[in-house]
């Protein structure tokens, strides 16, 4: 099989979700290390409580009741009863709330509750006025088969004393402390798929769920055959409008076409983090007619999320490299050429060496392309067996080290695995590339 040409038409994630501190800042679609910590910080706390109040607590055990009514309102699919929770003034934001309950009715929703914490932020406009209050929420929600417990986010509500009792009087979505997964909220989704592998799209989308869905099942059938490998785990695959993920971009400012990450759960109120929640592959909507047209890049994605175990201990151009040469079987480099010479100058003029974790998003290009040739060096020559020994080898050194991305252990573990110097593995990935 021949490659039409190199760059390629998806141009691939290389940006994080905020979730995943620890790799903030560090170029690469990587899947999340389960003891990475999320962020799940606080903004702009003030606590400032209500003034004149004889019981400054009172009002947050007033709105906790609030939210659950609506928790017991969602898991007893009484609608009626949500929007008894939600401001009667406010017709927009019934809509709104009323698409969220029906999103969360056709979701496996087995779990929600809220937690409310005893500080007051700055409260958010209210149509027509009146004493509000905005405590810092946490929204917990657990989809069956696909979570291992609720993925917990932050929202932002205000709440709004109405005819003596509260009610939600706004809702936003924080551009600065997005939430992490919640594609129940904003338009109207459609679901397809099981417990071990759900598919959500915009309701009016181009391509539908059921479509993506068998795409993603043959592809992700590819995937495991290559590797040889079942995944661990279930995994949603999101590519609704809804949520922070869809805006993610490369150093180039292009729009990634999907992206793979892991949620968290956390405590009650949001203080500490209590472990993974599940797998995602977040496609980009406006990306997802290519996507199923040319599956190269949910292949890629599918293959973060089949090796997620192994962590993020790797370098960079060892899970990306596997990702790409999983993503593009059957084809190879070995027999694919390039049309852009501004490509080929580059080759030529890029140093020969393994990318370090630091470097790794300079040229991204570049970047994914060389790991792609690391990676087709080793896995043709040695094979796949020998890979995923070494991606173990970083995941268990690189946990006893406390070092991610393989920071100073590559040396060590490619003599180990392979009896093989990184300057051998780089000089033979640079043949590849420079063959093209
Ligand atoms: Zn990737």
């Amino acid at each position: 099989m021949r490659r039409s040409s190199v760059p390629r038409p998806l141009p691939r994630v290389l940006a994080l979700l905020l979730p995943l501190t620890l790799v903030v800042g560090t170029a690469g679609c990587t899947v999340g290390d389960p003891l990475a910590k999320p962020d799940l910080g606080k903004a702009e706390v003030t606590t400032t409580a209500a003034p004149g109040e004889k019981d400054p607590y009172a009002e947050f055990g007033a709105v906790q009741r609030v939210l659950d009514e609506r928790a017991r309102a969602l898991l007893g699919g009484d609608r009626k009863r949500f929007l008894a929770t939600v401001d009667r003034d406010n017709s927009k934001l019934r809509r709104r709330q009323a698409a969220m309950f029906d999103n969360l009715q056709v979701l496996p929703l087995t779990n929600v509750y809220y937690g409310v914490e005893r500080t007051a932020l700055l409260a958010d406009p209210v149509r027509g006025g009146g004493h509000a209050l905005r405590p810092v929420v946490v929204e917990h929600v657990q989809l069956r088969g696909v979570h291992q417990r609720p993925v917990s986010n932050d929202v932002t509500m205000t709440f709004v004393q109405r005819r003596g009792g509260w009610v939600l009087g706004n809702e936003r979505e924080d551009p600065l402390f997005a939430a992490q997964f919640r594609p129940w909220y904003g338009t109207r989704i459609e679901t397809a798929g099981d417990a071990a592998l759900l598919v959500m799209t915009d309701e009016d989308a181009e391509v539908g769920a059921d479509e993506l869905l068998g795409q993603t099942r043959s592809a992700l059938a590819s995937v495991t055959g290559v590797l040889d490998q079942e995944p661990a785990a279930p995994l949603l695959v999101d590519a609704t409008s809804n949520g922070a993920a869809t805006e993610v971009s490369n150093a180039s400012g292009e729009d990634a076409a999907a992206v793979s990450f892991t949620t968290f759960g956390s405590s009650r109120l949001g203080g500490d983090y209590t472990g993974v929640a599940g797998a995602v592959v977040k496609a980009n909507p406006d990306y997802v007619s290519q996507l199923v047209e040319d599956d190269e890049t949910l292949r890629h994605e599918l293959t973060h999320y089949v090796l997620s175990g192994y962590g993020n201990s790797n370098p960079q151009w060892v899970t990306e490299g596997i990702a790409e040469y999983v993503g593009y079987r059957p084809g190879t480099l070995a027999d694919s050429y390039i049309e852009d010479a501004g490509l080929e100058r580059r080759i030529d003029e890029r140093e020969v060496r393994l990318i370090p974790p630091g470097r790794w998003g300079d040229d991204p290009e570049l970047d994914y392309l060389s790991a792609e040739a690391f990676a087709e060096f080793l896995i043709s020559g040695y094979g796949l067996d020998d890979y995923l020994e070494m991606m173990d080898l970083f995941r268990r050194m690189g946990r006893s080290r406390s070092v991610v991305y393989g920071e100073g252990i590559v040396d060590d573990v490619l003599r180990r695995v392979y009896d093989l110097e990184a300057d051998q593995v780089a000089r033979g990935g640079f043949e590849l590339l420079r063959g093209l």
